[in-house]
């Protein structure tokens, strides 16, 4: 599960003790582009690793980077063809690259790489191309051929007919995850995870599946359907694994020798172990392996550097079954990390004092684990867009009887920060210079803290009815479960209990975490939604349900107030603790429905207060925010590590940070493209 990217948004602006002076003068913010931005973000203590780690890092940023084209074609099927044949013509372009055709060929491509294919990665709505077609068709066609992506005995004319097809007919593709439950949602949806087969019959075979391996008495915990595309051969549904010698072999394969280089320079036994097992998933494609890998992987607790690299999160599949694949590099913040250590030694305090019903309680929690870590390596469906926390792993039953491990992207999150200070956002906004304040002193620590809490206590929180699944919930499932993670932890924010373990210095911090919560959900997390859309993305709904709700419920007794000045719109609140209790409410009714899976409940909460947004309101936000001229986006620029050769052995390994996005991205494509673009 992950946490998004709200810090961007709503809690930026805080001060934060740098380590070394040279930061200050960092370039955090490169460019920016539609309504993307690209950042840079720091690896600091990477020099001071051992070798050994060094190694370790540069192995499994080779094996993150692999993996790249797969994300891509998981996300739509023309996106390899339409990106390979974007970057022949962005490189061998002879014709004017002043011309307004042209750079708005190259905004394109760079949403393109942004956002790993042709959808929008949060509203995953197809992005708007703002050249025309004849001047992509003639640039294709003056692209030296060897260049291009040709099918065997393919004209290139024919090939610009084929791609600008895909980008110009609105009927193709036009969303990546529909969501909408009045269709026909895998039909609905662009993303490559079926083809030719319906809900119903996806819902079938896998209905069908665990049947019979109920009755075979094989594990049926696994996480069906994770790692395959679904697809009908000859009126037959099946699926096709991602494994070695199966579907992405040839990405596969390379990921699994550079994690096997990664084996020999394993830290523990414990992370080696883990390490193999996952070569023999990626080579057998047993989702049986995949849970014991999980198993391996969570115990490892000892090792400074960590990473996932795997089939991973759902929010790509309206069924959320299968996975996009990921991988996130880093390494323990062991100072940053007391904090959550804190916080992982009293979970039991937290889970028998939260508000929930009882029988949903834990009454014992294992292994919930958290720290702080700085990223080496983004890849995947993390690259260039990353959270700024994870919790995995995601299947339950490992999670309740081996824990899991809960992350805080320290380095990120300081990057977004770093990125926004003075940008006007806040105090556009924010009701009061009193608040504005606020943010400021406490908003950062109070910020990583929430994310901290949401993903080790949130997402570990809590306890399903014997015979309740998470998939009962459905296309509601995310949603919800972000927003019970999130309830959580903006309970605890206000606990008094936070000043006495050491974990805030003031509650005030707790109250600028209240202001941006609610300011983001009411107000300003709108930014990203386009004129006449609804609220789709479920972190964004989580955020839109809870907000909404408790202004609702506090109507009465005004513990939140919305009001104008000079014509603008501010919400103010005036009871810090009658909000704290409507979020311990919400808290209890969202954990009885996940534990109930009680869908109809789930169902008309979200459609309630999560989904259609007020039009005036956003209107006057998107207005506003246009004035400042912000991207409300943002992806990263990777560190770049070269080996230092010492004779045939490696003596170093340095780390440098590029400064162009573009430049990156065509480095990449050179590098690791592995997969056939049709
Ligand atoms: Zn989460």
């Amino acid at each position: 599960m992950v946490m998004s990217i709200s810090a961007s948004l709503a809690n930026c602006n805080g001060h934060k003790k740098d380590e070394n002076q040279e930061q200050e003068k960092f370039k955090f913010l490169t460019e920016q582009f539609g309504d993307s931005k690209i950042l840079r973000y720091q690896v600091p203590g990477f020099e001071s690793l051992s070798l050994k780690q060094k190694k370790l890092i540069w192995f499994l940023s080779q094996a993150a980077l692999c993996g790249r084209d797969i994300t891509y074609d998981q996300n739509c099927r023309y996106n390899l063809l339409v990106r390979h044949t974007c970057e022949a013509v962005y490189e061998g372009f002879m014709g004017d690259r002043s011309s307004a055709d042209f750079i708005h060929f190259e905004i394109y491509l760079k949403e393109l790489w942004f956002n790993n294919g042709l959808h929008h990665h949060y509203s995953t709505d197809k992005t708007q191309a703002g050249f025309s077609k004849e001047f992509f068709v003639s640039a294709v066609k003056s692209t030296p051929p060897e260049k291009l992506p040709l099918a065997i005995g393919q004209a290139p004319d024919h090939l610009a007919d084929e791609v600008a097809m895909v980008i110009f007919n609105p009927a193709i593709a036009p969303k990546r995850v529909s969501l909408d439950s009045s269709t026909d949602m895998v039909l609905a949806s662009a993303c490559n995870f079926y083809e030719g087969v319906t809900q119903k019959e996806a819902e079938e075979f896998y209905y069908r599946l665990k049947e019979s391996d109920q009755k075979a008495g094989r594990d049926t915990r696994i996480s069906y359907g994770l790692n395959s595309k679904l697809v009908k051969v000859n009126g037959l549904v099946k699926e096709l694994t991602y494994k070695a010698g199966g579907l992405y072999t040839q990405a596969i394969e390379k990921i699994i020798f550079w994690l096997s280089q990664a084996v020999e320079v394993a830290e523990t036994p414990g992370q080696k172990a883990s390490v193999e097992k996952l070569v023999e998933y990626y080579h057998s494609g047993s989702l049986e392996a995949w849970d014991e890998y999980n198993v391996l992987w969570v115990n490892d607790q000892d090792a400074l550097v960590d990473f996932v690299n795997g089939f991973i999160e759902t929010y790509g599949d309206p069924q959320a079954m299968k996975a996009g694949w990921e991988s996130v590099v880093n390494f323990k913040d062991i100072e940053a990390t007391k904090r959550t250590k804190i916080i992982s030694d009293n979970a039991l305090y937290f889970e028998s004092n939260s508000p929930t019903d009882p029988q949903y309680k834990k009454t014992e929690v294992k292994g919930v684990s958290a720290k702080v870590i700085r990223v080496a390596q983004l890849g995947g469906e993390c690259d260039p867009t990353t959270p700024i926390g994870i919790n995995l792993p995601n299947a339950n039953w490992i999670r309740s009887e081996h824990g899991s491990k809960s992350v805080t992207i320290d380095n990120i999150t300081y990057a977004y920060d770093q990125a926004s200070l003075g940008n006007g956002f806040l105090e556009e906004f924010a009701a009061s210079p009193d608040e504005v304040a606020k943010i400021k002193e406490y908003g950062y620590a109070a910020s990583s803290l929430t994310t901290d809490m949401h993903e080790c206590l949130g997402h570990a929180s809590g306890q399903l009815k014997p015979g309740v699944t998470h998939d009962l919930l459905k296309n509601y499932h995310s949603s919800i479960e972000e927003s019970r993670a999130d309830l959580f932890a903006l309970y605890y924010i206000l606990d008094p209990k936070m000043e006495e373990f050491g974990l805030l210095k003031s509650l005030k911090a707790g109250e600028a975490e209240y202001d941006a919560f609610m300011r983001n959900g009411l107000m300003t997390q709108l930014v990203r939604i386009r004129p006449g859309k609804d609220i789709e993305e479920a972190h964004m709904r989580d955020r839109a349900l809870i907000a909404h709700w408790v202004f609702e419920k506090g109507k009465e007794k005004n513990i939140v107030e919305k009001f104008t000045r000079d014509g603008k719109t501010y919400f103010r609140i005036n009871d810090y603790q009658g909000l704290r209790a409507l979020f311990g409410q919400l808290l209890k009714e969202i954990q009885r429905i996940t534990s109930e899976g009680d869908y109809k409940a789930g169902r008309e909460l979200i459609e309630t207060y999560a989904v259609k947004v007020d039009q005036d309101l956003h209107t006057e936000v998107l207005d506003r925010y246009k004035k400042l001229d912000i991207a409300p986006y943002a992806g990263f620029i990777n560190p770049a590590y070269e080996p230092v050769m010492k004779g045939d052995s490696i003596a170093d390994i340095k780390i440098s940070y590029p400064e162009d996005f573009a430049t990156q991205m065509l480095e990449y494509s050179g590098k690791f493209s592995f997969l056939p673009v049709r």
